[in-house]
């Protein structure tokens, strides 16, 4: 079987044979943007590159990048054990032209590594490219003789990317596996390709427009002279195909990693456990590699996005009946899984235990008592109901549950959460937090942290998460 690091070194032996420099993956907090959370996409490490803001120090690379969506503009934290594609960390593998090849290069180094390289069959693969662009059309049919109705137009922003209001821009050609008629879902470009039959693998960007603010204020849309490639292709969704599942949950690393969770919990990954099995070996893998990175849980920004992770991850392993702290016993499988290919993993191990041990003793003092009010709660509520907002907000003031950790534990009961009452009983709190900080006059900010934190109890962090969870979020 091809391992998942057996294709990631094809990926990038095949590139390295066709004159691309082979850089490592950046860190996932990225050091050229603070706008971005974190690194979404190959192409963020080489962004100035592309700009033209620096010049490239080699014409053309390829990489496999370490990518977290789980916030932001790009979020699959809720679709997470939903779909059968989506991780909140997974890694992106790429090639890049900065200025060099272009178009025809590009599709032809595509199609020549997943059919002959990957050996996929053509019958099975599909393709889309943005509704106007024609050249790409032609290619495809040229240079892998697909058949016109396998060359799907599609005139949405899917298929046309773009840096942000200003910066290069272009049409993208992005290229689908059919996973058989057994599979609910359409092909792209109908109204349900939103089903897992035909699994997007690679997306290939062509920028060759720029977009600029022109001296009237006005945004206008040049041809590049030099026009670039990025392209991204996810590395599990190829392994899942060429290890004949459909499922990206059912490649080896994850059976692995589900496999330690089974052993661990004693819990069989059938129903509801599957599903909570699944949502641990995800969110093993992101919290590590954040951490592995250097972010902290914390509750703001960076850190509170990787405490809600976390704790999603915990609640999971105390339904699966966890009796002590699950996730820092799963880190060495993880590190033996993926420390070879980074090195960073396996430096931090130790940190990452210890941090993961601390988080769960922490959330563990509120999550049994936070799950059973949350129970009780619910008990007559139907699937279109909502939860009050003041429950949701005692559970996230007192029981330390993150609103998305509340509305993810009602998600597959139908249930929402009447946000407008919790966003009202949390702007009461923080009036009622601002009149009582006349009590702490003089102190410093921690100091004042410290003060409501040791007057909530033994609940510790909550006084932190009223007072700045939520609205730091990136
Ligand atoms: P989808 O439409 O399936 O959500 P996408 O269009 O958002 O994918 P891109 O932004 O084009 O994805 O990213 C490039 C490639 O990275 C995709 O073709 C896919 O193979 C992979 N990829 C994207 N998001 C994820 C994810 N959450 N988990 C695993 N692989 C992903
Ligand atoms: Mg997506
Ligand atoms: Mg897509
Ligand atoms: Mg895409």
């Amino acid at each position: 079987m091809t391992s998942l690091a057996d294709i990631r070194s094809q990926f990038l032996n095949f590139f390295d044979g066709a004159g691309h420099t082979i850089a490592p993956s950046s860190p996932l907090v990225p050091d050229n943007d603070p706008t971005l959370l974190f690194v979404n996409a190959g192409m963020v490490q080489f962004k100035d590159w592309f700009t033209g803001a620096l010049s490239p120090d080699f014409p053309r690379a390829a990489t496999s990048q370490k990518c977290v969506r789980a916030g932001g503009k790009h979020n699959d934290l809720d679709n997470v054990g939903y779909t059968a594609r989506h991780h909140t960390f997974f890694e992106m593998l790429g090639n890049f032209s900065f200025g060099d090849y272009f178009k025809a290069e590009a599709i032809e180094h595509a199609w020549k590594l997943i059919t002959e390289e990957f050996g996929l069959p053509k019958e099975k693969l599909l393709v889309t490219v943005y509704h106007t662009d024609d050249v790409a059309f032609d290619l495809w049919k040229k240079i892998a003789g697909l058949p016109d109705d396998r060359i799907i137009r599609i005139a949405t922003d899917d298929n046309f990317w773009a840096m942000g209001e200003t910066g290069p821009c272009g049409p993208c050609s992005e290229i689908f596996f059919d996973h058989g008629a057994d599979i609910p879902g359409g092909p792209p470009g109908s109204p349900d390709e939103d089903g897992d039959r035909f699994i997007e693998i690679w997306n290939l960007v062509f920028m060759q427009y720029e977009r600029r603010t022109d001296a009237g204020g006005k945004i206008v849309q040049i041809d590049l002279p030099k026009p670039s490639i990025d392209t991204g292709m996810g590395l599990e969704r190829t392994a899942a195909i060429l290890q004949g599942k459909h499922d990206n949950y059912d490649i080896d690393l994850f059976q692995t990693l589900i496999g330690a969770s089974v052993d661990l919990t004693g819990v069989k990954p059938i129903g509801d456990a599957k599903f909570s099995h699944r949502v641990i070996a995800d969110h093993l893998r992101s919290c590590s590699f954040l951490m592995a990175d250097g972010v902290s849980p914390s509750n703001e920004g960076r850190g509170y996005v990787l405490r809600r992770i976390m704790r999603r991850a915990m609640r999971h392993a105390h339904l699966l009946g966890a009796k002590d702290p699950l996730m820092h016993r799963l880190v060495p499988t993880l590190v033996a899984e993926m420390g070879g290919a980074y090195n960073e993993l396996k430096r931090a191990q130790a940190n990452i235990e210890a941090v993961f041990e601390q988080e769960e003793v922490r959330f563990r003092r509120t999550l049994g008592r936070g799950t059973a009010l949350l129970e009780t709660a619910t008990e007559g509520l139907q699937a279109g109901d909502k939860l009050d907002g003041r429950t949701a907000f005692k559970l996230y003031d007192t029981y330390g549950f993150p609103l998305d950790l509340t509305q993810d534990a009602l998600r597959a009961k139908g249930i929402e959460v009447d946000q407008a009452e919790f966003d009202a009983a949390m702007s009461e709190q923080q009036e009622q937090s601002k009149a009582d900080g006349g009590k702490f006059a003089g102190a410093g900010t921690e100091d004042v942290f410290k003060a409501v934190r040791e007057a909530s109890g033994p609940t510790a962090f909550t006084g932190y998460d009223h007072l700045t969870a939520d609205h730091a979020i990136v």
